[in-house]
């Protein structure tokens, strides 16, 4: 039997369709029409399925889908494409493409890919870390993801490591996600410089003496919150996926940081730099 994963992003949305050992039969992608909102995107997934799908009539679909999914009404909550908000999508899609489908958040797919076909493949216990513009997660336990019971699952972005810290959005302080996202970041060396530079220009500002502050208090941060995490799951790999997951300092000076936060002397958790990219999504939606 094949399968198809459809990757639903905010600017793009990306199908596969794959054979039993996962290998890409056709690939396409198109962008996502944000702007005639939630029937135009239930449309652009129509279209783009019944297209991978030609003439292999059984197939198995998942999507990847921003935001997460509400375990009680199936709703999607908190999700960036705003017009999914409130909405039931597996079922609106079932509907229109009249058959079962699986649907999952991104974070939950990306841990899912990287752990049965990517960086973590044969490790049993995976964190799949989200950090970009928010910070998030996934775990899968023995190739199943885990997603809890409320599903909340992996979600470490909003546990706080520093009580009366930086205000979060959610109402919140010293929230993981205000120290270690993308934005977050740039906060900071904004405080410190007062220049807005993005992170992937940051790190190439190696020389400024601002930027020793910044990547100290960075590299502080981010090995804190991951070891709270081994502390709690002791995985057998943790993956770094997002768009800070390019920066090589995390897996070195970061990785550091991470093992003198546990509480073992033996800790020696792999952590990992993603191999599926921005491929993750479809491939995680294929395997659920
Ligand atoms: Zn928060």
């Amino acid at each position: 039997m094949y399968r198809i994963g459809v990757d639903l992003g905010g600017t793009k949305t990306e199908g596969v369709l794959v054979d039993e050992e996962f290998q890409v039969i056709e690939k396409k992608r198109v962008p996502t029409n944000q702007t005639n909102g939630y029937e135009s995107i239930l449309n652009t997934i129509q279209d783009l399925v019944n297209d991978l799908k030609k003439n292999n009539e059984k197939t198995s679909i998942g999507v990847c889908t921003p935001g997460a999914l509400s375990k009680e009404s199936g709703l999607i909550k908190n999700s960036n494409t705003q017009c999914l908000i409130g909405k039931d999508l597996k079922n609106d899609l079932e509907k229109i493409l009249d058959q079962e489908i699986s649907i999952e958040n991104d974070a939950n797919c990306f841990a899912l890919a990287e752990a049965r076909l990517g960086a973590a493949k044969n490790n049993d216990t995976v964190f799949g870390v989200i950090m970009g513009t928010g910070v998030g997660g996934g775990l899968v336990i023995s190739g199943k993801i885990h997603t809890g019971r409320t599903n909340i699952a992996g979600e470490w972005g909003h546990h706080c490591i520093r009580p009366n810290g930086n205000e979060c959005y959610c109402g919140r302080k010293g929230c993981v996600e205000t120290y270690i996202s993308g934005p977050a970041l740039e906060k900071k060396w904004n405080e410190l410089t007062n220049q807005n530079t993005s992170v992937s220009d940051i790190v190439k500002n190696s020389q400024e003496d601002a930027y020793k502050t910044w990547k100290n208090e960075f590299l502080e941060n981010f090995g804190l919150s991951l070891a709270n995490v081994i502390d709690i799951l002791d995985p057998d790999a943790i993956v770094l996926g997002g768009g800070l997951s390019n920066i090589p300092f995390l897996y070195d000076e970061g990785k550091n940081l991470v093992y003198e936060n546990v509480f073992s002397d033996t800790v020696d958790t792999p952590i990992l730099q993603n191999q599926l990219g921005d491929s993750a999504g479809v491939f995680g939606a294929c395997i659920l």
